[in-house]
């Protein structure tokens, strides 16, 4: 997995982070610590599929492929659901872009 600070991203400082999709695309000045903004940038501007990982039982979706897995067992939703469906094995539902 790569470093996500690269250009490309939105963001650029390393202290203060700034999505430039909303300063480009709105004029709108947005910045904040990174997790914020990255965040942010996967709510706003990326679709579901679009983001590195995603889970298709509770939604989660990250950058990191160690936080994906971890969600597994620590995210209480994906347990919850899991529970719901009677389902023991995630494998299934841990989706990676393919074009990431
Ligand atoms: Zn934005
Ligand atoms: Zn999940």
């Amino acid at each position: 997995m790569k470093e996500q600070t690269k250009s490309g991203h939105g963001w650029s400082d390393r202290k203060r982070y700034q999505c430039l999709r909303c300063y480009h695309v709105k004029g709108e000045v947005r910045v904040g610590p990174r997790y914020r903004i990255m965040d942010h940038f996967l709510r706003q501007h990326r679709t579901l599929d679009q983001a590195p990982f995603h889970c298709k039982l509770c939604l989660f979706r990250c950058f990191q492929f160690e936080d994906f897995q971890r969600h597994v067992t620590n995210f209480p939703r994906h347990r919850m659901l899991l529970r719901e469906k009677g389902v023991e094995d995630s494998e299934s539902y841990l989706v990676r872009n393919p074009n990431q």
